[in-house]
């Protein structure tokens, strides 16, 4: 078997000898192809060839990782290839699971081979890649300067310098190398191309222990070597530290004992324990009738077939005691629960109660794990040793076999949503996964999705109220402050007003904590120049750059591209910029100025980008050490923070504007959860709420935290144009380097939808096609952006249509220089 090693090998084929095959399997290929595979199994792997196991198979003219399915087409047949290699000794996923990869990259419309990849812990695939070297012949040619191109020369200076692969050259080059270019510089006998495989680095992590051997006289042996024997005897068997800590230099003498056949080495996989301090065990309150209620119908309908329940609470009404009832509950009866979470601001607080509870029957898969802490998680839920795991969005991926339940806190929360690579919504898969399973599907929120209360008002899903907060304490009070009276202030005024002044400095004089949200990061966020009024914008986006204070620099929030701070206007030369526009960093300097004693703390991207910076953050709060937090949307999530009592809101309309029809729906869900961060503890709660639109119905319906008035005006918004809740949407959405040629590519697919919409109009009249446009944002990290939207009524007709469009049209959508991603149900429509 190839070992699973870290970064480099080279495997030589022969090293695979091809016995003929036993019988085929069908096999899914972690590479951007449609459909799958059939392969032969020859003689030796016929016992470790099962559904779930990773295999070396031969692609083309490359190797490649590939997953089992199941059994393949016939054996017999001559062009069928053997695989080369079983790369597990087990499954790495349940076979249970194969039917929901398919319908997952059957619907987002993605490789199989991929999705499995994308579900998997990270670097469990090996891969092939050539790397490009310098021939001998080839540094003459360079040094006697004729018959190269431009290009070839530049690629051969490279090389000359170091080995890389295509995409190392292309980045140093900076600029496309074309294959064909590297093959005929090959052919000449310019460079030379390697073969090397790459990746599988994560594996489990070894620990040498010792058990005494078969050999029972211990005659003859030196006092030092007798004592190593007698501590392994007494301990039955160690870790080899271990025993080198308790006999001093007993490593020394490991080797002739062993090989005496005095003791035995062996290596047991290591667990590395991702919590760090621990938790003491809780003892479960009683439940409220609300509660209790939610908790009785849940789980009436464990065990008796596909259900989804919409648990609907206002924030702080103990939505997460509910959830911890219903896990316990799938326990008792034998199954497993999955727990989804929004990104890691919250897990660690859900992790922490849910650990208080649950103890070591917790698996925990989240983005603030090594890659070596996450595949042990992987493993132990894999052997059953978890029987819950709490988790982020891919997450939904973990592999139980038996569930009986998943839940998905803050259902609403847009990190659910997958951009890149496979798009996907955890949420919605979390539904189909518990459909397939015949598991129950809860999902909560303070603030549901118009999706799933669409699906209540629809008959999907059963709505379960938990209408009050935990000891009936009232929901904050919230107080609007119309910004346009500020217009003409100068200085910190204009955008915090005297009523949260007032406010923040009786919260602190009675020892309380103050949390500001501003939805946007940095210090000022549209610098302009004085002198002739242009913006500063960024070189490789469509957008203004943002200026940060603490790093000294003018930042792009798109693809991190900066200038030092000192930068001059790029139009007529200008050094004086004005820092109009604000951000986090702005609001804290404010406070810092307004409060000289406040202990004061910043939450957003820029400080908590170093591992546990988040969780230091958050138990200043708990603890005590902060007064006054201010934060983007991160301080919004689901924190339970009970001396909160003060929550202002510097400016509710940023996210108002954007050209999103979820613009409004984002709004009112952001306001509302982080209003209702105040107030959770015994001291009731306030929030001042300042806006520019005192009067737009969003943000007086989070004002007024009335979640159905708010719903019934969006949903008609939404019916009225045929948006998603009602209707289904796929997005097309083309990008490329090159502005004239990304264009074509748009106008040449949207030419393939009207194209196969006409020939078809009894299938797909009722289909729109909107685009292609110009994406809002129309030039991102140098790559200029075209949309085309499709729209129905008739979600099966969508994805027909967009099975067809692939199948006749698979050039397009494998092209590399003009990329079109397929995001099917899109979220973010800029
Ligand atoms: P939500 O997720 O709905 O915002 P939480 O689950 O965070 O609310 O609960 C809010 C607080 O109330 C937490 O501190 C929790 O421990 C507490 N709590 C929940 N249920 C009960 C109960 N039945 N009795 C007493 N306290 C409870
Ligand atoms: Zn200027
Ligand atoms: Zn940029």
């Amino acid at each position: 078997m190839v070992s699973p090693e870290t970064g480099f090998q080279s495997l030589p084929i022969s090293h695979f000898m091809t016995a003929s095959a036993a019988f085929a399997v069908e096999v899914a290929v972690a590479m951007p192809v449609r459909g799958t595979f059939t392969y032969g199994v020859p003689e030796p792997f016929v016992l470790a060839a099962v559904p779930g196991v990773r295999v070396l198979a031969p692609f083309g003219r490359r190797r490649a990782t590939g997953y089992i399915l199941g059994p393949g087409g016939s054996p017999g047949q001559k062009e069928i290839k053997p695989i080369l290699d079983v790369l597990d000794e087990g499954p790495v996923f349940p076979a249970s699971m194969i039917p929901f990869f398919r319908w997952t990259a059957d619907y987002y419309k993605h490789p199989l081979g991929e999705v499995i990849e994308a579900a998997l812990p990270g670097g469990m695939t090996f891969f092939e890649c050539a790397a490009f070297s310098i021939t001998e012949n080839g540094r003459r040619q360079l040094d006697g300067g004729g018959g190269l191109t431009e290009l070839e020369r530049r690629v051969l200076e490279r090389l000359a310098r170091v080995r890389l692969r295509a995409r190392e050259l292309r980045k140093q080059i900076g600029q496309e190398v074309p294959g064909p270019l590297l093959s005929a510089l090959e052919r000449r006998g310019l460079l030379a191309r390697q073969v090397l495989m790459r990746g599988g680095a994560a594996k489990p992590l070894q620990e040498r222990w010792a058990r005494a051997g078969a050999a029972t006289s211990a005659d003859g042996l030196s006092p030092k070597k007798r004592a190593v024997l007698e501590t392994l005897l007494a301990a039955g068997e160690l870790p080899v530290s271990e025993l080198a800590a308790r006999v001093p230099r007993a490593a020394a003498h490991l080797r002739a004992l062993e090989q005496a056949g005095h003791l035995e080495i062996f290596s047991r996989s290591l667990y590395r324990d991702p919590f760090g301090e621990p938790i003491p065990p809780d003892s479960p309150p009683t439940l409220t009738a609300a509660q209790d209620e939610a908790v009785k119908n849940v789980c009436a309908a464990l065990g008796k077939g596909f259900r989804t329940f919409l648990l609907k609470g206002v924030t702080s009404s103990g939505k997460t005691e509910v959830y911890m009832r219903v896990a316990a509950e799938a326990l008792a009866s034998g199954r497993s629960a999955l727990v989804l979470v929004p990104e890691i601001a919250l897990i660690s607080q859900t992790e922490r109660r849910f650990r208080a509870r649950f103890g070591e029957r917790i698996a925990v898969l989240h983005s603030a794990l090594s890659g070596g802490e996450r595949f042990d998680q992987w493993t132990r839920i894999l052997r059953g040793e978890a029987r819950i795991a709490i988790g982020v969005r891919s997450a939904v991926f973990a592999p139980f076999s038996d569930l009986g339940v998943i839940i998905v806190d803050e259902e609403h929360d847009a990190s659910y949503k997958q951009e890149g690579g496979l798009h996907y919504s955890a949420r919605d898969l979390a539904v189909v996964r518990a459909q397939q399973l015949k598991a129950v599907a809860l999902l909560g929120s303070a603030t549901p999705s118009l999706q799933s209360y669409y699906n209540v008002r629809t008959g999907k899903y059963t709505e379960l109220a938990l209408p009050q907060r935990i000891e009936e304490r009232p929901l904050p009070d919230i107080r609007v402050v119309d910004l346009r009276q500020l217009r003409d202030l100068r200085g910190p005024g204009r955008f915090i007003s005297d009523e949260l002044k007032h406010a923040m400095a009786e919260t602190l004089s009675r020892g309380e904590q103050a949390l500001l949200f501003l939805n946007r990061r940095g210090y000022a966020s549209f610098p302009v120049c004085a002198a002739c009024g242009s913006s500063l914008r960024c070189r490789h986006c469509d957008i203004s750059l943002t200026l940060h204070q603490a790093a000294e620099a003018y930042r792009c929030h798109y693809c991190g591209y900066s200038r030092p701070a000192t930068a001059v206007c790029d139009a007529c030369g200008s050094g004086k910029i004005k820092r109009l526009g604000m951000g986090t960093e702005k609001v804290e300097a404010a406070v810092r100025a307004l409060f000289p004693q406040a202990r004061i703390a910043r939450m957003d991207h820029d400080t908590t980008r170093r591992k546990g910076s988040i969780l230091s953050l958050l138990k200043g709060l708990r603890e005590r050490t902060v007064d006054v937090l201010v934060g983007t949307q991160m301080v919004a999530k689901g924190h339970d923070f009970p001396a909160i009592t003060l929550v202002g809101i510097i400016c509710a309309d940023l996210s108002l504007s954007f050209p999103d029809f979820r613009a409004g729906e984002r709004t009112f869900q952001l306001l509302a959860q982080v209003a209702g961060r105040a107030g959770r503890g015994e001291r009731p709660g306030q929030v001042i709420l300042q806006t520019y639109n005192p009067e737009n119905f969003n943000i007086r319906a989070a004002r007024d935290q009335d979640f159905e008035a708010f719903y019934e005006k969006e949903i008609g918004f939404r019916k009225a144009l045929s948006y998603p809740p009602v209707a289904r949407m796929i997005q097309l959405r083309i990008s490329g380097r090159d502005p004239q040629r990304t264009r074509q590519t748009a106008e040449r697919l949207g030419g393939c939808c009207r194209a196969l919409q006409a020939a078809e109009p009894e299938n797909f009249a009722a289909l729109d096609i909107l685009g292609p446009a110009e994406a809002a944002l129309a030039r991102i990290a140098g790559n200029f952006r075209w949309q085309v939207l499709l729209k129905s009524l008739n979600g099966g007709a969508l994805h027909r249509f967009m099975d067809r469009l692939i199948a006749e049209h698979p050039q397009v959508f494998a092209a590399r220089s003009e990329r079109v991603v397929i995001d099917v149900d899109p979220f973010f429509m800029m």
